[in-house]
């Protein structure tokens, strides 16, 4: 499937629409989410055009991957939640419930988080 260039993490990389802004490096932007689950929430994007994970995973080359997994790590020490803990997540598809078709790493913390899936089913 084709990077859809509309969606809505690709207007704030071009700087068309706002975001709270925590940190940027060469290759990633982070922001708050606007819908936090949880005292910090964090969103972390790489700037090139990646639909998600997989993509990502496949297709970015090794500054970009050093750079972005570097930046996930930057943004939690700011957002001070390494010494009480704090969750990466990335959905991805369908059935990961990725809404946004740009990769992004949620930041979670500022409190205990719970299970990682609520669901009951398997
Ligand atoms: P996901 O289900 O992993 O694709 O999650 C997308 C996330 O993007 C949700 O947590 C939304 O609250 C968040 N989000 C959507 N639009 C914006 C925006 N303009 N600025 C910040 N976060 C956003």
């Amino acid at each position: 499937m084709a990077y859809d260039n509309n969606n809505i993490f690709a207007k704030i990389l071009r700087g068309e629409i706002p975001c709270d802004k925590v940190y940027e490096s060469d290759h990633a932007l982070a922001f708050k989410d606007i819908n936090p689950q949880a005292p910090v929430h964090c969103l972390v994007i790489p700037k090139g055009a990646y639909e998600s994970f997989d993509d990502f995973s496949a297709n970015a080359t090794d500054a970009e991957m050093a750079d972005y997994i570097r930046a996930i790590g930057v943004v939690a020490r700011e957002a001070g939640v390494v010494e009480s803990g704090y969750r990466i997540l990335s959905n991805i598809g369908k059935d990961g419930h990725q809404e946004v078709p740009h990769l992004h790493v949620h930041i979670f913390g500022g409190r205990p988080l719970g299970w990682m899936i609520k669901s009951q089913e398997k």
